[in-house]
């Protein structure tokens, strides 16, 4: 509950963040403010080292998102994923966060339209909407259609206005977003091929990646 009395209001947007950059950030501030919610968590997901490389240690990226929201009053980053040592479901993680809030508290999780649309491969995922409602992120350019596996859910628990959305969980809606063309593989290219990513993260972000010459192509 916050301070108000009134129940409060989490996005929570996983990611591996290797690196955060833009993309997330400006996805995240743009659904806080959208919704008036009172915190949007960034939660890094655990990740076997090294399935490819290059890529960074759970304690850089860490490390990274939290210079990266260390200004953004919207923004928090919540490290429990990290805190175990093997990978967490979503599930688990609505599961906890719901632990420690107030019964009538809401959690959005906020989902780009690909992760969505692999929802059904997700661990006990028809079970996901117990516990929070599912924000889709989504382009206003995009002509992609639901898979077949999703037509009843999004039939049965979309709204179209996010701000309708109501009580704990269980309903669905998206939020359109002027894309920002960034990803983190293509970060990660450019830093390994000696090119600048200045503007495409943080600064405080690259000056970490600098430091601990994180993605080289020696890395
Ligand atoms: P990678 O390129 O390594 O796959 P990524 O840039 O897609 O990484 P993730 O950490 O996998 O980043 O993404 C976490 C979440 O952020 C996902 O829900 C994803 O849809 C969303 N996201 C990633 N890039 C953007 C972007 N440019 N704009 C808005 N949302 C984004």
């Amino acid at each position: 509950m916050s301070a108000t009395g009134a129940p409060r209001r989490i996005g929570v947007l996983g990611g591996t963040f290797d690196p955060v950059h833009i993309g997330h950030l400006r996805g995240a501030l743009e659904v806080a403010e959208t919704l008036g919610l009172d915190e949007v968590r960034l939660v890094p997901n655990f990740r076997p080292p090294h399935r490819e490389t290059p890529n960074s240690s759970a304690q850089d990226r860490l490390a990274m998102v939290r210079l990266a929201v260390q200004d953004l009053p919207q923004l928090a980053v919540d490290a429990r994923e990290l805190e175990r040592d093997k990978p967490s479901y979503t599930l688990d993680t609505l599961e906890s966060l719901r632990g420690e809030l107030e019964r009538d508290d809401q959690i959005f999780l906020i989902v780009g339209w690909d992760a969505f649309c692999g929802l059904p491969s997700w661990h006990r995922w028809e079970e996901l909407l117990e516990h929070c409602h599912i924000l889709v992120m989504q382009r206003p350019d995009a002509d992609s259609e639901a898979p077949e596996a999703l037509r009843d859910l999004l039939a049965a628990r979309s709204v179209n206005d996010p701000l309708a959305l109501s009580g704990r969980g269980g309903q669905i809606a998206f939020v359109w977003q002027a894309p920002l063309e960034v990803s983190a593989t293509r970060i990660r290219q450019f830093l390994a091929s000696g090119r600048s990513v200045r503007f495409l993260v943080p600064d405080a972000v690259l000056a970490y990646i600098n430091a601990h010459g994180l993605y080289r192509a020696s890395n």
